[in-house]
């Protein structure tokens, strides 16, 4: 018989959400037990509490109105302990997130990230309630957040990861002096990508990738990560991860292991198809510049700017040699 403690829930089976079905353990329980998407702790530190944010219908919520059902159990046994933890390490910046259990990073990204997507599918299950995007209609993205959620339960079951972490996480330290707030956050659904920047701290996420990206990117983080960057470093370095998260074109799955009697966690294997598929489709510059001009849009530098030399993209990271630039020559305010 298999150890209760040690079953994975599927909530994507069925399609079993609902404010009356717990998030991580899908045990049915009443309205009033809930979680924050976002963690108390971090919307009173930021005062991010009643900030607005864009759903995918585009309606607007604040931070503090995001909410996921969450059993007492679940809340106090593993919710609470996992945000004391990353709070705990979140207030010695920098230093503090690099040395924390990347597994831990990932799970209280990961957290986030669910908990937004469920908001948007509980919506969606309401009949009254068209979205014109429905996740729920997208047999691609339901696969991708189930592999997802199967992982992410490391929250409450006891589980290792065989020989793989589940996501590429980049703890970016920034010169963060002159930004005119302490808090930034950007998330997207379709590629996996969440990123939070906690005064000097950006960390820029790809949740299901199995660190195919940061392994893509390692001459790049190699000279980043022992720097401080410069804001507008920072947002390229940042466009960078979330376009590489669009480049990407396998879906890790993961299997656990079966349970014997005496096992105390589960242990979960990945599966990646890469000998079929292209890991990442072909970079495509105009693309890229999109992107880049979307993180440097309050520098007024434009698609255009960007790509004047259409074969080599601006960058404020790295000369035409490939040096990394110490002292980025900010472009003029239009
Ligand atoms: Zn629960």
């Amino acid at each position: 018989m298999q150890q209760q403690h040690l079953a994975i829930y599927d909530p994507f089976e069925n399609m079993r959400f609902g404010y009356r079905i717990c998030f991580l353990c899908g045990n049915t329980i009443t309205p009033d037990q809930t979680a924050q998407v976002f963690p108390e702790w971090l919307m009173q530190e930021y005062g991010i509490t009643d900030r607005p944010l864009q759903m995918l219908d585009q309606s607007v919520v604040q931070f503090q109105e995001l909410q996921v059902p969450c059993c007492r159990r679940c809340q106090t046994q593993y919710v609470q302990p996992l945000e004391d933890q990353v709070q705990e390490a979140a207030q010695r910046g920098v230093a503090g997130l690099r040395a924390l259990d990347p597994a831990l990073l990932f799970q209280w990204l990961g957290k986030m990230f669910y908990g937004t997507l469920i908001n948007e599918l509980i919506k969606e299950q309401d009949p009254l309630i068209k979205p014109e995007y429905a996740v729920s209609e997208q047999p691609k993205m339901l696969m991708k957040f189930q592999a997802f959620f199967r992982v992410l339960q490391s929250i409450r079951v006891p589980m290792t990861f065989a020989d793989f972490l589940p996501g590429s996480i980049f703890v970016v330290e920034v010169d963060a002096a002159a930004e005119p707030s302490r808090f930034e956050f950007r998330d997207d659904l379709t590629t996996m990508m969440i990123s939070l920047r906690l005064d000097n701290a950006l960390i820029v996420c790809c949740l299901l990738d199995n660190e195919l990206l940061k392994r893509a990117m390692r001459r790049v983080w190699a000279e980043v990560e022992p720097r401080k960057l410069q804001p507008i470093q920072a947002a390229e370095f940042s466009a960078r991860v979330f376009y590489g998260a669009y480049l990407l074109n396998v879906i890790p799955d993961y299997l656990p292991r079966p349970v014997k009697p005496q096992d105390e966690v589960v242990v979960m294997d990945s599966l990646i198809d890469d000998i079929t598929d292209v890991i990442f489709n072909p970079w495509e510059n105009s693309a890229y510049a999109k992107m880049l001009a979307l993180s440097w849009a309050r520098w007024g530098v434009t698609q255009q700017d960007i790509l004047k030399d259409t074969e080599a993209p601006m960058s404020m990271l790295f000369t035409p040699a490939g040096e990394f630039i110490e002292f980025p020559e900010i472009p003029e305010q239009k």
